[in-house]
């Protein structure tokens, strides 16, 4: 390896590639780093890779960050933080520690540091630095291992933030910028010093030395700055996705990747919706005319979007459709003084005073309207009702809220206008607030009603491509769609089970009344999709989700247990599983359910002290599982996170001691761990850092068997939401596994296994209009389905029996419940609906029937199975 070193004039330019949290977090993906520096470097290339935290540290940090008083969340989350890296650093096979020992120990000091109490700035920005420092640790250790001999190097000495004008100091030491132009003599001795280099994102220094740190996107912001520091031949930017499409492609699956772009035209789709890149990044590198590109860490071969100086030649065309939620604005009309000197400035410095800035104007005679935008902002009601109160004085305001922008972005929008009159004819139904074009001739954006805008860019998307506004034919910028490249990665495609057996539902439906159906193939499709993963030991149903007779026996089939949370629950199981295959797993049951449930045979869960302190007898000589609170929860609501301090579940880990001590009295042996910390999650890496957690702690006990990493497997509730992806979530826990393969790891689903398997259908009873809003009602509501009452739950609704006319009229949907919150769904667009229609409520096979009631002495939904 040592001609590497000793050739510095054949390596002469500077490659800076970034990788984000996912691509460092496992030793799969650093071999894949690997890869690619060694290519470069082969090519005769520098290479200075900048990297991420570990994913999930950084938010992990904030959280010790923003602590304050609270010694014990701290020190629980610096526990974690340190698991995590051990766990890394023995995945990765490396055995000198120092370095990593170095960082671990700056994280200890700054977590028991005085200045934590009060969060002070610069030591904040110390504790969120320390995500990268450790991640590019074990990265060079790592690569140096491999044979790649690379350097570490402090970003923070190369990296020098400049405060700008009316910057408050949260943002000079969170929200830091660094001027950069190309500094060839750094360039020339660092070259030097070698030719692989690794450093951190996210961070820099400021003119006291003290550390900073760029937030948000900074990761791939460092690498910008790096690349126009160095003069680099190119700043590549790898991620999960092949770059920069013409559309969200979560929901456009056929928008196109965009091969080449301008800086500019970059920058718009950037800042106008797309998370591919942070804006941020665009301006280092185009003032130093650096390209950059976007790649799939995943698909290598793929040649990304190139970002550079524009190309005069190509005819103008759109480039992308983009969207923003959560718009609000601000309609401001004037009161006679509209043509007064200095209104204007009047009107704008009342937004500079509460710290607004403003996205889109749009002025008439008598009326001016602006755009906040929320990720540039912090709109909250308090600071919209103190700057309406302010604008009142000078003019009468409305505000509009909430709002989607809907933007298209491509070079010469002017003169793309002719084409574009079929596509804005989409627009037609809608209420459009505002339209605004660019003064830079980038982009054209339409401003309508949140409710009215799903299904919008779509629909947009392909007129544009119909009108050859968005000119997808040309090669030279669009490449290949989505679903081309990724059909692997798509949503099942086939729709759901429910639209082909309509007529055998609208049967049904007459003739039951309310009622739920479920389909017991999806129920199997599923089951054996879970059974088919390599890494878990053993399924339990949560039968809590739905415990109907017909679904318990086809779970059963397929081999799983069954988790149950209440002495009924288990009677009923055990109708369908021998004892070897039950868990019970209750909270503050009272004494005599753990008493039949351990006459059972069950598996039994504790998680409490309680029982044994109290009910000592009853445990003693026992095997048992226990539940510990690892500190936070997770889900889709407040109300379905079961974990950290504000929720009832789980022991406490700062009683493991007394809990140790009661057990020793009582002959009591803990022979597995189990965590369950909420519902809905989508994110496959949650569990692996569940196991994590609790493979860590089961050093602390004798003989743990079992690891139960719990349930909340989501399903994706609004279309364009991804599902959660089963071959990552093995991968990651056969990764963990190989770590840890003295355990058995259980998993217990319910949602997954049985939410989509179920529909609600209630026939229309009546309709309504009342102001604005158009109400339709039907036969049952809350008393059946409580979870859009409860938890804000979103279910799809579909008027069955008007599936093939078009969606016209914006309803809300109610029971007939007398109560406000009875309401099934807020504005949703369906075929104006007539009495007698059927609606359908989809995904409600989890948590719908198991959770009815007889409110107002109306009978829930009946339920059968198709
Ligand atoms: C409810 C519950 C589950 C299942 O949760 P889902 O979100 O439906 O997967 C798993 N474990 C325990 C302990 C539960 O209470």
């Amino acid at each position: 390896m040592n001609s590497l070193e000793t050739a510095p004039g054949a390596h002469a330019g500077w490659i800076v590639v970034k990788f984000g949290g996912t691509s460092v977090s496992t030793r799969p993906r650093w071999d894949t780093i690997c890869r690619i520096a060694r290519d470069w470097h082969a090519q005769g290339k520098r290479v200075l890779i900048v990297v991420s935290a570990l994913s999930g540290i950084t938010d992990k940090l904030k959280t010790i960050a923003e602590a304050r008083g609270d010694r014990d969340k701290r020190e629980a989350v610096r526990a974690e933080i340190l698991d995590r890296h051990e766990a890394m650093f023995a995945e990765l096979g490396l055995s000198d520690r120092a370095t990593l020992q170095y960082w671990l120990d700056r994280l200890t000091a700054l977590s028991q540091d005085s200045r934590a109490e009060n969060a002070e700035l610069p030591w904040q920005a110390e504790v969120l630095a320390l995500g990268e420092q450790l991640s590019s640790t074990l990265g060079v250790a790592y690569l140096n291992t491999l044979g790649l001999p690379a350097h570490w190097l402090d970003a923070r000495r190369h990296l020098l933030a400049q405060a700008l004008p009316n910057q408050t100091a949260w943002g000079t030491y969170l929200s830091a910028s660094v001027p950069t132009a190309p500094d060839l003599a750094l360039a020339a001795k660092l070259a030097g010093e070698g030719e692989v280099f690794i450093s951190q994102g996210f961070m820099a220094r400021n003119a006291g030395g003290e550390t900073v740190i760029l937030g948000r996107g900074g990761s791939d912001t460092s690498a910008a700055y790096f690349g126009a520091l160095l003069k680099a031949e190119k700043v590549e930017i790898w991620t999960d996705v092949a770059g920069m499409f013409s559309a969200n492609p979560r929901i456009v699956p056929s928008a196109r990747l965009l091969s080449r772009l301008d800086y500019e035209e970059a920058q718009e789709i950037a800042t106008t919706g797309a998370k591919v890149l942070h804006p941020r990044c665009l301006n280092p590198v185009r003032e130093a005319q650096v390209p950059l590109v976007v790649r799939d860490t995943n698909r290598p071969e793929l040649a990304g979007t190139e970002i550079g100086a524009s190309i005069l030649a190509a005819a103008p065309s759109v480039k992308a459709v983009s969207e923003r939620r959560g718009i609000t604005l601000i309609s401001m009309e004037s009161i006679g003084m509209w043509q007064q000197v200095g209104f204007l400035a009047d009107v704008f410095a009342r937004f500079k005073h509460h710290g607004l800035s403003i996205d889109l104007i749009s002025s008439a005679e008598t009326n001016v309207t602006v755009s906040l935008d929320p990720s540039e902002n912090l709109v909250n009601s308090d600071v919209l009702s103190a700057l309406a109160a302010d604008l009142a004085e000078v003019c009468r305001v409305k505000v509009i809220a909430p709002c989607t922008a809907v933007t298209l972005v491509g070079r010469g929008m002017r003169s793309l206008l002719p084409r574009l009159a079929s596509v804005l004819a989409e627009f037609d139904l809608l209420r459009v607030h505002l339209v605004s074009q660019s003064s830079n001739n980038l982009n054209l954006t339409i401003v309508v009603d949140e409710a009215a805008a799903d299904g919008l860019v779509p629909t947009l998307h392909a007129a544009l491509i119909k009108a050859e506004a968005l000119r997808a034919e040309d090669p030279a910028v669009f490449g290949p769609a989505w679903s081309e490249l990724y059909a692997d990665r798509l949503a099942p495609p086939a729709p759901p089970w429910w639209r082909q057996r309509r007529e055998e539902l609208l049967q049904l439906a007459q003739q039951q009344g309310p009622c739920y159906v479920y389909d017991l193939a999806s129920v199997r499709a599923r089951a054996r999709a879970l059974r088919g993963l390599l890494a878990p030991d053993r399924w339990f149903y949560a039968l809590k989700a739905n415990s109907h007779d017909e679904v318990l026996r086809c779970i059963a089939a397929e081999g799983l247990g069954l988790e149950c949370v209440s002495l009924a629950e288990l009677e009923r199981a055990a109708q369908f599983v021998d004892s070897s295959r039950l868990l019970f797993t209750p909270n503050f049951a009272p004494r005599d359910e753990y008493a039949a449930a351990f006459a059972r045979g069950a598996r039994v869960t504790l998680d409490n002290l309680h029982p044994l302190q109290h009910w000592g007898e009853t445990f003693r000589g026992r095997d048992i599982i226990l539940r510990v609170d690892l500190g936070s929860g997770r889900g889709h609501h407040d109300k379905v996170r079961t974990g950290g301090a504000g929720s009832k579940f789980g022991l406490s880990l700062d009683q493991l001691d007394e809990f140790h001590a009661l057990a020793r009295g009582l002959d009591l042996a803990v022979v597995g761990l189990h965590a369950h910390l909420g519902s809905g999650i989508l994110d496959a890496g949650h569990w692996r850092e569940v196991y994590a957690q609790l493979a860590a702690l089961a050093q602390r006990f004798g003989r743990i068997e079992a690891i139960n990493i719990g349930g909340g497997l989501g399903v994706p509730a609004r279309p364009g939401d991804a599902p959660l992806d089963l071959a990552a979530l093995d991968a990651f826990l056969c990764e963990i596994k190989t770590a840890y393969p003295q355990f058995q790891l259980w998993l217990e689903p319910g949602r997954y296994l049985v939410a989509e398997a179920g529909v609600l259908l209630a026939r229309v009873t009546q309709t309504k209009r009342k102001g604005e809003y158009r109400y339709v009602g039907v036969d049952t509501g809350m008393n059946s389905l409580i979870r859009p009452a409860l938890y804000e739950a979103w279910h799809e609704i579909v008027n069955l029996s008007r599936c093939d006319e078009p969606a016209t009229t914006l309803y809300q949907v109610v029971g007939p419940i007398c109560e406000s919150g009875d309401v099934l769904g807020t504005n949703r667009r369906l075929p104006a609906c007539q009495d007698g229609d059927v609606l359908l409520i989809a995904q409600a096979g989890a948590y719908g029937a198991t959770m009815a009631s007889h409110y107002n002495l109306r009978a829930p939904a009946t339920e059968c199975v198709v």
